[in-house]
């Protein structure tokens, strides 16, 4: 028996716990999470997104105080409302460790870098940015780890299996261990990682759930000097442009100035993910470059569309694929001994070296090459010989799950937050989304 349940412990249900437990110490808690203790996990593999942290414990630790990108929680919550919570949850990262600079681009530059994309056939949407850092993001979550340690249960390395309802309202959850927890209450945070279970659920529940769109791209990397005076000033800087040829918006997405390029394991999938440190730098810039895959009837299943192209990038390059941009836009596949007369030495040194022509479509091809002519023409060297792509870089969005403003489902008592609800695309959202549900829990009690 519990008070309440919370399934996944990234940052969604450790916001959660935080604000139940703080506000209400009495009430009995648990946490079920699938992975290790933040102690014990590695930054490789599966193991890389699973655990105490979730996907968070590696991230790049930016938290963007927007109401506009990482999330829909804007669809549900007045915007003045959300504002509030995201500086909110920004001053709760802040107090459990060192955190980094904001970023708050200065309205003059703003105005400038705005007029410039437009000349370049791009919008600029301005956005404030704390960059945590990777290192400083982990020590964070670990610190949360030991103040909710005393405070409730969590039981680790064991899955929820099954979320159990009866006459409309939640019972509780069945675990991989053979046991059932009895509760009112039942949180499910199991973010981009549990999606394909928690659609599963949704279904056996009969909650109401419509597609959301799969993000397909690659990453960029280049010398940080190409993009300095940008990312200087506004460390991240998201640039949208709507296509030529298909009119298809394309984005920019997580930069990290100084960074890292990395893979991820996304079920048996390799893709690719950019991150930054707070106290080490590289001489590279990277960013993702995404087109939004939207289908209508009769295909509903983006997922499955997402996955088959990253497989196919996976059977050729064996992982995943880098090439420069001068051997994509001359047609020919990037050996090895033409990556080497490289001028961007490649950080992520697993990458083969490849053609990314045969496995993502021309569609999306033609979306990227076009934006990154014109995101030259803002950063001059970005459309160069020596731009270095890596493929494929996908963003899996669970369905997203009909949800009322308080984040609870139609069936009473069960809450569906963060990443895994289809409704956050990032820390500080998802953080939001455990603290509404929080909030609602403790207003019914
Ligand atoms: C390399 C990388 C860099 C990133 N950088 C940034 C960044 O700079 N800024 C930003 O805003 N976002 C970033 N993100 C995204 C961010 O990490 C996620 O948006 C965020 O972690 C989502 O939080 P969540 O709690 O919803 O889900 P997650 O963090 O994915 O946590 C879900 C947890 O639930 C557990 N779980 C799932 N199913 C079950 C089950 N059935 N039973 C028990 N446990 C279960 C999982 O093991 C996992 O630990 C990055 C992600 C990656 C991978």
């Amino acid at each position: 028996m519990a008070d309440v349940v919370i399934i996944g412990a990234g940052p969604a249900g450790i916001f959660a716990a935080l604000e139940l437990s703080k506000r209400s110490p009495e009430l009995d808690i648990v946490i079920v999470e699938q992975g290790k203790d933040i102690d014990e996990r590695s930054r490789t593999g599966k193991e890389m997104v699973i655990g105490w942290g979730g996907a968070g414990a590696y991230s790049d630790g930016k938290l963007t105080i927007s109401t506009d990108v990482g999330g829909q929680l804007s669809t549900l919550l007045p915007e003045e409302d959300l504002l509030g919570l995201l500086n909110e949850i920004d001053s709760v990262y802040s107090s459990y460790e060192s955190c980094g600079d904001v970023f708050s681009i200065d309205p003059d530059h703003a105005a400038a870098i705005s007029a410039q994309a437009r000349l370049a056939g791009l919008v600029y949407i301005p956005t404030k940015v704390r960059h945590i850092g990777t290192e400083n993001c982990y020590t964070i979550l670990k610190n949360l780890r030991s103040v909710l340690d005393k405070r409730l249960r969590t039981i680790f390395n064991t899955k929820a299996v099954d979320i159990i309802s009866e006459n409309g309202r939640v019972k509780g959850v069945n675990l991989s261990d053979g046991t059932t927890i009895e509760a009112p209450c039942v949180i499910a945070a199991p973010g981009r990682v549990g999606s394909s279970w928690m659609s599963s659920q949704a279904k056996k529940l009969g909650l109401e759930t419509h597609p959301n769109p799969v993000d397909l791209g690659v990453r960029v990397e280049l010398p940080a000097v190409i993009m300095e005076d940008l990312t200087d000033k506004a460390y991240e800087t998201k640039f949208i442009y709507y296509s030529k040829t298909f009119d298809d918006r394309v984005r920019t997405f997580c930069m990290n100035p100084y960074g890292e390029v990395v893979s991820e394991t996304v079920g048996d999938i390799l893709t690719v993910n950019g991150h930054s440190w707070a106290n080490k730098r590289t001489e590279n810039t990277n960013f993702a470059l995404l087109v939004s895959a939207d289908f209508t009837e009769p295909f509903d299943d983006p997922i499955g569309y997402g996955e088959s192209v990253a497989t196919m990038a996976n059977m050729l390059g064996k992982g995943v694929i880098v090439q420069r941009l001068g051997d994509l836009l001359s047609g020919r596949r990037t050996t090895a001994s033409r990556l080497m007369k490289c001028s961007t030495k490649p950080t992520l040194k697993q990458a083969t070296p490849g053609d990314l022509s045969y496995c993502l479509p021309y569609r999306i091809l033609t979306d990227i090459i076009e934006m990154l002519t014109c995101l030259d023409r803002i950063a001059p060297g970005v459309n160069s010989a020596h731009t270095l792509l890596y493929g494929i870089e996908v963003k899996f969005y669970s369905n997203r799950i009909r949800l009322g403003s308080n984040l609870e489902t139609q069936v009473e008592g069960l809450y569906v937050i963060g990443d895994g609800a289809g409704i956050t695309r990032g820390l500080i959202q998802a953080s939001c989304s455990g603290v509404i549900a929080a909030r609602s829990i403790l207003k019914d009690n």
